[in-house]
């Protein structure tokens, strides 16, 4: 048994977590049962825009239909109101509810030695960083090279410094699947809040599902820290998971 937190917490989290087809699998019979299902929904996916990220993205196609794109770097969700009312044009509503089904999903790598944030991708001998705009940030943040504006040379990256940062708190450097998790909760968030800003007066019911991708050394992709929650007519309700 490892004494190193880093490789404990990525112990915990493999544990917990569950193949890709298996969280799909759940989310069609628990949101059936709350009246979500693909011909009725548009599914919304944030997550990060590497090519790891792919195969979550046809996964999710292939349960919900092709999905809107909302995520930017590190699946951080800059779409804004503008691009979740263009999603809300799309949307089905045959029965007078219109219904999303977000998908927020952050990404990391944890290689065969338990290291957070390594990946083995295919072609290349060394392996590589997962997710690599958190990595960035990360390094970043413990040299002290966070300006925390808006860069035009950088756009999606500084704006993660800018909603991380703030989340993080000044001269700290939390771990990078610390951090995986700050950026579940704040795509989670911006996605709600861009939804409730687009929706104006239109009856919407969102399903928010969220939680960390893992990339493991087998090559099949796991999910774990899953939050399930449905606000359906405005009221919240937590799927048990
Ligand atoms: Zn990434």
């Amino acid at each position: 048994m490892s004494h190193d937190p880093a490789v404990a917490a990525a112990t915990a989290l493999v544990r917990e977590s569950v193949p890709v087809d298996d969280f799909l699998t759940w989310t069609e019979w628990s949101l059936a049962r709350v009246g979500f299902v693909p011909s009725n929904c548009l599914a919304i996916v944030g997550v990060c825009r590497d090519e790891l990220m792919s195969g979550f993205d046809q996964a999710v196609a292939g349960r919900w239909g092709h999905p809107f794109q909302a995520g930017a770097l590190a699946g951080l969700v800059f779409v804004g109101r503008t691009g979740l009312q263009a999603a809300l044009g799309h949307v089905p509503g045959e029965d007078g509810r219109h219904r999303f089904v977000a998908f927020c999903m952050p990404h990391v790598g944890i290689d065969a030695d338990g290291t957070v944030g390594r990946v083995q991708r295919r072609g290349m001998h060394r392996d590589s960083a997962a997710c690599g705009a958190l990595v960035a940030f990360r390094d970043d943040l413990s040299t002290g090279r966070t300006t925390f504006e808006l860069d035009p040379e950088d756009v999606e990256q500084s704006l993660l410094s800018m909603r991380l940062g703030g989340m993080v708190g000044p001269g700290r450097t939390p771990s990078l699947l610390d951090l995986t998790e700050l950026a579940r909760r704040a795509a989670v968030e911006d996605m709600r809040r861009f939804v409730d800003l687009a929706r104006g007066r239109e009856p919407v019911d969102v399903a928010y599902l969220s939680g960390i991708v893992v990339h493991l050394p087998d090559g099949v992709d796991h999910v774990a820290s899953v939050e399930a929650r449905v606000v359906i007519d405005g009221e919240v309700i937590d799927l048990p998971h």
